[in-house]
């Protein structure tokens, strides 16, 4: 069973796919981090994140990279999202994904075009979301309560434009696939969103 979980930054979708994968027992690939190492890798190489070239050398990555607690910055996120826009990088990281798609027993997979792209024939596909104000506040809280000093507008700003380059890029764009459920979690606590996403699987399940 292939379970696809889509949907903008700070929308709960990487909460609710954990959540997923332990209920149903199944290993779990946050696939934005893929994207963050390459825009990690590229700063730490003094390369430029537009640059096609750059950002595809970047996608060789050591695999130690992925612990880095510096993956989990808004300004790598920033990174992740210039360097998603290259098909090159889009293609170089498509086969380890489709790998973990197809491992027997299935898995869930987060991101932004499992259910378009890595996985069109996951039987599951949750597109999740919530306004921008509401994920604004969630990360903001998220960065205070690890001691970093931003401000809200600036957090706004950052999701609003990285929404912007991830729904109006080219290739696989953010969009919700034709066969998905959609989510908006914008009034709902962590528990309730997982109890949510968990119901809304459930159903899907049991009518197929
Ligand atoms: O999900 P996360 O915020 O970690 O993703 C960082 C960035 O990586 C996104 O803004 C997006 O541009 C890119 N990404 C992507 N495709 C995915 C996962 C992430 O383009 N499947």
């Amino acid at each position: 069973m292939i379970i696809a979980v889509d949907g903008p930054t700070a929308s709960g979708k990487g909460t609710i796919a954990k959540a997923l994968a332990a209920h149903f027992g199944l290993p779990h690939l946050d696939t934005g981090l893929l994207y963050r190492a390459v825009g990690r890798q590229v700063e730490l190489t003094g390369g430029n994140p537009d640059n096609p070239a750059d950002a595809l050398t970047a996608c060789g990555f050591p695999d130690a990279l992925l612990e880095d607690e510096a993956l989990r910055s808004e300004a790598v996120g920033s990174l992740a999202s210039r360097v998603s826009v290259h098909p090159a990088v889009r293609q170089a990281l498509y086969e380890r994904q489709r790998a973990f798609a197809l491992q027997p027993g299935g898995a869930v997979l987060d991101g932004r075009d499992i259910g378009t792209v890595i996985a069109p024939d996951a039987q599951v596909k949750l597109f999740i979301t919530a306004s921008v104000e509401e994920r604004a506040r969630r990360r903001w809280l998220e960065m205070q309560s690890r001691g970093a000093e931003v401000e809200l507008a600036a957090i706004e700003r950052d999701i609003t434009a990285r929404d912007a380059r991830d729904m109006g890029r080219k290739d696989a764009p953010l969009i919700a696939a034709s066969d998905t459920l959609t989510l908006d979690t914008s009034a709902f606590g962590r528990e309730q969103a997982i109890e949510a996403a968990l119901e809304a699987v459930q159903a899907k399940l049991s009518k197929d």
